[in-house]
């Protein structure tokens, strides 16, 4: 049986203090507001948190089965999802989608977020 670790609030702030600071430098620091900040070209897409889904595959191609974490519901389908190992894309193979959560907000406690999946 495989070994479950839990995440401990005490062990992500051993982690956090354990990078070291920035070195001092005197480059001008600047004021820009959040809602300034183009995010569009930093790989991170600016998308609405709808809570923590599972989206479960099964590649009609090769067999393997695969899951795909994703903050929203119906972002991961057959059209969009290529298959890790065979590289296949289309077809029928989403398989489901389960909910881990339902919270808008991102829970760094929370069990169900997908940085806590992937420590199982
Ligand atoms: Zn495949």
């Amino acid at each position: 049986m495989a070994h479950k670790r839990k995440i401990k609030s005490r062990d992500i702030m051993k982690k956090i203090s354990s990078i070291p600071a920035p070195k001092e430098t005197d480059m001008e620091v600047k004021e820009i507001l959040i809602d300034n900040i183009d995010m569009s070209d930093r790989g991170f897409p600016d998308i609405k948190r709808e809570g923590v889904f599972e989206h479960r595959f099964k590649c009609l191609s090769c067999g393997l089965e695969f899951k795909v974490y994703s903050w929203q519901e119906f972002r991961h389908t057959d059209e969009n999802t290529f298959c890790p190992e065979c590289g296949k894309k289309g077809g029928k193979f989403h398989k489901s989608i389960k909910t881990l959560s339902t919270k808008k907000e991102f829970d760094v406690l929370d069990k169900n977020e997908i940085f806590a999946q992937m420590e199982k």
